[in-house]
């Protein structure tokens, strides 16, 4: 790897990363809690009504993925 390939590495990841979407697979959660991913996520891309699936506000998601790493039933994904 030459002296700066690095970097761009790390830039292009990061753009990659602001592209990508996180979605929910309803089937995964057991609606019956609060959502934890709920009050993590950065931007407020996280909606839920009552104790129902929540749903991703796809112009507000900047695929951080905090939601993607605490939600333990693995309900939220970055789409494909
Ligand atoms: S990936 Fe980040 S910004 Fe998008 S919904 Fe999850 S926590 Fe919010």
């Amino acid at each position: 790897m030459r002296l700066g390939e690095d970097k761009s590495i790390n830039v292009i990841e990061k753009e990659c990363e602001m592209l990508r979407k996180a979605i929910i697979i309803k089937e995964r959660c057991p609606q019956d809690h609060p959502c934890p991913a709920l009050p993590k996520c950065p931007t407020d891309a996280i909606l839920q009504k009552g104790y129902n699936a929540p749903e991703v506000i796809e112009e507000k998601c900047i695929g951080c993925g905090k939601c993607v790493k605490i939600c333990p039933t693995g309900a939220f994904q970055f789409e494909r």
